[in-house]
């Protein structure tokens, strides 16, 4: 008899979590499954799935090495389960059942599952276990996501066990924390959020001061490259791939083969030892050069000063505290400057904990919001790469191939130019979720729709991230090799984002004209004539034509 089963999301995967901390191996057990359904929820990149899986089959691994029973299902068999229940049968069982059939091909149409698939979902696969597992009581932490969570509760609505919710002890602010922070405020804005949790935690003060003289190193954080490029850092650590990735690794080819994205060479840490390890080698190694080069751009330069550590944090492999603990104390000691250490603890601190709030905050309306009543597709180019724009080209390119793009990539590259095409939110913010390995609902929607599409109206950021060609050029050297000009407004050599960013000033001038930042822009608009708009508005047209028709 089950005494109490701890039910483990493929996001929840610290072994010192609270609900498996206390497990007694003689009387409690752990669920856990893999189902279709969040594979293909939304369509996602292959590494994507092979992360998720791998690392919570590691878990699973250390928790049976504990002495601890774990149900687990694995796609691809009928269901492994560590003590007890009978073979079972029905669409339920295991994850050869776990098929559906209307398989969503990403936009463009490419990826295809080989099999078809029947509907089951995280919550009907539980569902069916319990009627063997039959526990005294069920306790989870509270689910990442809204869908999930509203699955999960309705559950346990359902169910004759007492089910008990735990919020997630992975954040330094509660949800309830942070409404009502957010309902004490009129514009609610990142910054004072963020100084409030300096304060709070004691994270970079010298008493009530913050450390260094100032909050915000922002400026010392927008750095270019000299045209010589990056310095070489050593290359990124090795997670080579073992017995239980590489099955995993192969689960996926043989299951999602259509899937976007290549499984070659994947490297990304799958247990909270490899977490350690990226973490340490991010201080060791980037670190110092974090914050000077956070948004800088180079060919075929993936990765460059970035921490990588989003996985790990959003699977819950390694505690944001002990991400930022290190970061400054490790930071101090190897002389990295305050600009780098300030800038990467805003990142974590600051960005991370304030979009999941808002998420909370916002659910489930966010997910429907287009302020800008865009309604364009999503050009077919962002699953495969293939396009003439270089910067672009490069970006989707890298995530195809790694599953991952920084910051400044996702914003002002692929983001921007979704914004500037005038794509439907909607469309935009799946791609997102299933093309970068570290993509959770929770970070990415409002990363999407808000900072990135401005669909929310403001919440996230008081106006749209908007920018042309000239941007991107003086962040990186992607123009150098372009057919394109960044400074042509019209014409068949105009850059795309320069043609489509005066498009949309004249577009929504009316809404954003007064604007107290964006004053110059408007400026700079006020002096094009009305033949040059003319010639701007055509090339605009017949660029939205082809990227719509784009295969
Ligand atoms: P670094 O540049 O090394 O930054 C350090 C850490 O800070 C990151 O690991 C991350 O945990 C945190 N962080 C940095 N920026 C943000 C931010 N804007 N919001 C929240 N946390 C932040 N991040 C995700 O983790 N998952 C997503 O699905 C995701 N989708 C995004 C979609 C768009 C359109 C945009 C513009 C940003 C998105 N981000 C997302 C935020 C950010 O781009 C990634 O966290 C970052 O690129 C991950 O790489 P890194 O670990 O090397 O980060
Ligand atoms: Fe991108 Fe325009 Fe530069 Fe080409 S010219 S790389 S399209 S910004």
């Amino acid at each position: 008899m089950t005494r109490q089963l701890a039910v483990v999301l493929g996001d929840q995967l610290d072994p010192a979590s609270p609900i498996l901390d206390g497990l007694d191996p003689a009387q409690d057990a752990v669920w856990m499954a893999e189902v279709v359904e969040e594979s293909i929820h939304p369509v996602s990149h292959k590494q994507r799935i092979v992360v998720f899986l791998a690392a919570m089959r590691h878990l699973r691994d250390a928790l049976r090495a504990r002495g601890i029973t774990v149900y687990y299902s694995e796609l691809g068999q009928g269901g492994e389960h560590g003590h007890g229940p009978g073979a079972g049968s029905g669409r339920g069982r295991g994850a050869e059942h776990n098929q559906r059939s209307d398989n969503r091909p990403p936009a463009g149409g490419s990826a295809r599952t080989r099999e078809s698939h029947s509907p089951v979902t995280l919550t009907e696969q539980l569902e069916h276990d319990l009627a063997r597992i039959k526990p005294q009581r069920i306790i989870m932490l509270e689910a990442g996501d809204y869908r999930l969570e509203q699955e999960f509760l309705a559950l346990a609505e359902r169910v004759p066990y007492p089910f008990e919710v735990l919020p997630d002890p992975h954040f330094y602010v509660a949800r309830a924390e942070f409404m009502q922070w957010l309902g004490e405020r009129k514009q609610p804005r990142l910054e004072h959020f963020y100084r409030a949790l300096r304060k709070r935690f004691d994270v970079l003060m010298d008493g009530d001061e913050p450390r260094g003289g100032k909050w915000n190193f922002d400026a010392e954080n927008r750095k270019a490259f000299s045209r010589a490029g990056p310095e070489l850092s050593p290359p990124r650590p090795r997670f080579a791939p073992d017995a239980t990735t590489t099955a995993v690794i192969d689960t996926v080819q043989t299951h999602f083969p259509d899937h976007p994205g290549s499984l070659d060479g994947f490297n990304w840490p799958v247990t909270p030892e490899d977490a350690r390890v990226a973490l340490d080698d991010f201080v060791s190694h980037r670190l110092a050069t974090f914050g000077r080069y956070q948004d800088a751009m180079w060919t075929d330069a993936p990765f460059l000063n970035h921490s990588l550590l989003s996985v790990a944090l959003n699977l819950k492999l390694i505690n944001p505290r002990v991400v930022v603990e290190t970061v400054i104390e490790r930071g101090r000691s190897n002389g990295a400057p305050m600009a780098s250490v300030e800038g990467f603890v805003r990142q974590v601190l600051g960005w991370r904990e304030y979009v999941r709030g808002l998420y909370w905050a916002r659910m489930p309306d966010y997910l429907e919001q287009n302020a800008l009543s865009a309604d364009m597709p999503l050009p077919a180019f962002y699953w495969h790469g293939e396009t003439e724009m270089v910067c672009m080209a490069q970006t989707i390119g890298q995530t195809l191939k790694h599953g991952y793009a920084h910051h400044i990539q996702r914003l002002m590259v692929t983001g921007l130019f979704a914004l500037l095409v005038g794509v439907e939110p909607r469309q935009v913010h799946e791609w997102y979720l299933g093309i970068y390995v570290d993509a959770v609902e929770w970070v990415e929607l409002p990363n999407t729709l808000g900072m990135s599409q401005f669909a929310d109206g403001g919440v996230m950021a008081s106006k749209p991230y908007v920018a042309s060609g000239k941007y991107i050029d003086r962040m990186s050297n992607y123009c150098r090799g372009c057919r394109f000009k960044p400074d042509r407004r019209s014409g068949p050599d105009a850059c795309p984002f320069t043609v489509l960013f005066w498009d949309f000033l004249m577009r929504h001038e009316a809404r954003f004209g007064s604007h107290p930042r964006t004053s110059l822009m408007w400026r700079n608009l006020a002096k094009i004539q009305e033949s040059e708009r003319g010639a701007i508005r055509a090339t605009a047209v017949a660029l939205r034509h082809e990227f719509a028709q784009s295969r």
